[in-house]
């Protein structure tokens, strides 16, 4: 079942629904049919927590003095993501605070040496920056940028995140379509002040935008934030969400998020048999990755690039799946016919 034009009311009755099953269930139908059973792997690397901004969500936040602070150095961001693509990774994420202080022409340094002599993808994922900034990234071999619009609520988005603006975000979004970025957007579940009116804009919003990466995640209270005595999203809602976007963007990639591994032991192979075909390892270095403190807990699955590629492809074959052999590019739009 595949519902390109879903109408807002029917998104709110799956979002309510007291049975889900059916809706899981075609989602993971429509999953199939799009990508068999192939999963794309993509492996993040976390390389510096620092960050201008103080959303109140997260533990990485300016204002929070307990986090210990790191920069990987550029050669270490390397040699990382070296190894990684020696061990089967087609895609390395990289993904920091807001970090001016690498400034684009280390970053496009990065991005080259890691791109030269093989055919990863690297996707993006440092926040908002200017055209600019983000066309010397694409102009380097960047693939892909993935920048979450969190709310589309405007007065929501304006009490989490008060150091950025709503339409910024938009604008940085869509210029970044413009450079001919793969994108991806998304949304935390469970946000307090959020409502299921909320969350059926967000998934229209999504589907406006046209985006090629969907990432959806549970909150989960920091307690070193303004919001840590704030209840967690739940699974339950985060898989709903991922089921309606796979039925309503039938050719996003949608992983099966950190957060929902996070929030539940099971929560990654739940994600994954409710439309999610992209799973991101955590390959940040071990001495790094525990300060990376977004929220507590963080799940990840192995200590290194080759064990966690080899622990995500004994998980797949549990589930019937497999690691993709393919970079698992963008699919298209809604009617499949655009391709990068
Ligand atoms: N700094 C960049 C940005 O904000 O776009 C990229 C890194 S940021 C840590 C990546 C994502 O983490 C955010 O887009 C947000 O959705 C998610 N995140 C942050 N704090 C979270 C929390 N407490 N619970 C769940 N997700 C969270
Ligand atoms: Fe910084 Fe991103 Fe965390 Fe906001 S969500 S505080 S921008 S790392």
């Amino acid at each position: 079942m595949i519902m390109p034009d879903i109408k807002r009311e029917d998104i709110l009755r799956w979002l309510k629904t007291d049975d889900p099953g059916a809706l899981f269930a075609a989602a993971d139908s429509t999953r199939a049919t799009r990508f068999g059973g192939e999963v794309h792997i993509r492996g993040i690397i976390e390389f510096s927590n620092f960050c201008a901004k103080n959303c109140l969500y997260c533990g990485l936040r300016n204002g929070n003095s307990n986090v210990r602070r790191y920069r990987m150095s550029a050669g270490e961001i390397i040699d990382t993501a070296l190894e990684a693509i020696s061990c089967g990774y087609k895609t390395i994420l990289l993904q920091s605070g807001e970090d001016k202080s690498y400034g684009t022409d280390i970053l496009c340094a990065v991005i080259k040496r890691i791109k030269s002599g093989s055919d990863c993808r690297i996707t993006l994922s440092l926040g908002e920056l200017d055209f600019d900034e983000y066309k010397s990234l694409r102009d380097a071999g960047a693939d892909r940028y993935l920048l979450r619009f969190e709310t589309s609520d405007r007065a929501l988005f304006k009490k989490l995140k008060p150091f950025s603006s709503y339409d910024n975000r938009i604008s940085c979004i869509r210029r970044l379509k413009s450079l001919g970025f793969q994108t991806g957007s998304g949304i935390m579940t469970g946000l307090p002040g959020q409502t299921y009116d909320t969350l059926s804009d967000d998934m229209l919003l999504m589907r406006e935008l046209d985006l090629d990466m969907i990432g959806i995640g549970p909150f989960i209270p920091h307690h070193d934030t303004p919001l840590a005595n704030c209840i967690p999203g739940g699974l339950e809602l985060a898989l709903r969400v991922v089921a309606i976007v796979r039925l309503i963007m039938p050719n996003a990639h949608i992983p099966a998020t950190t957060a929902v591994g996070t929030i539940e032991k099971d929560g990654i192979e739940k994600a994954l048999k409710c439309g999610a075909n992209v799973f991101m390892p955590n390959i940040t270095p071990p001495g790094y990755r525990d300060y990376y403190e977004i929220y507590p807990n963080k799940f990840y699955h192995g200590m290194d690039p080759a064990d966690s590629i080899y622990l995500a492809g004994n998980m797949l074959k549990r589930l019937g799946r497999y690691i993709s052999p393919r970079a698992g590019d963008a699919m298209g739009n809604i009617t499949g016919i655009k391709r990068y």
